[in-house]
């Protein structure tokens, strides 16, 4: 077998922002404009609309105790409400986008830094049936949401989040 060409590489710092040293996870929480809007700020965790959209709904999800790298750092109780909030998040994207399959995506080669996508699968996926292309995750591949939808869609994403907690009438089970 001949050696394969590398399409890309790990980031000269990934080692280091692995440990926690120079994280942007944890320098700004996730907390960018660019990347996308907070629609949940949860015990654990902060969810966010993505402004580039890897498919139409898409979401992130990032842990925001102490640094972290992997899911297997967590304690149990920690693990517990990580992906207790991941599903909170994922439900309202299922609820709003309605989506043939949810993929949840613990990546973090870029950023090392506990998060999950949330990429919503649809009926017309143009990978249908398998994973997400990479390039997908590429920012300049993707039209970015403009602010004004941005805006409106983690509004009606906190509603559903919300459960109705920001009006006086408690909500019901369902
Ligand atoms: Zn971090």
């Amino acid at each position: 077998m001949g050696a394969v060409a590398p399409r890309s590489a790990w980031s000269p710092n990934f080692d280091a922002q692995k440990e926690g040293t120079g994280c942007p996870m944890c320098a700004d929480g996730g907390n960018r404009n660019d990347f996308g809007a907070r629609f949940r700020h949860g015990r654990w965790t902060d969810a966010y609309l993505g402004r580039r959209p890897v498919r139409p709904g898409y979401a992130y999800v990032v842990w925001t105790g102490p640094h972290v790298a992997e899911p297997t750092e967590l304690d149990p109780h920690e693990a517990a409400g990580f992906w207790a909030e991941v599903a909170i998040a994922a439900s309202a994207i299922e609820a709003r986008y309605r989506p043939r399959k949810m993929n949840w995506m613990s990546l973090g080669n870029g950023v090392p830094h506990l998060h999950v996508h949330l990429v919503p699968r649809h009926d017309d996926d143009p990978d249908a049936g398998g994973p997400v292309e990479a390039e997908a995750f590429d920012a300049a591949s993707v039209t970015p949401l403009d602010d004004a939808v941005l805006e409106s869609e983690v509004a009606a994403l906190r509603r559903l989040v919300d459960g109705g907690s920001s009006s006086t009438t408690p909500s019901s089970p369902h």
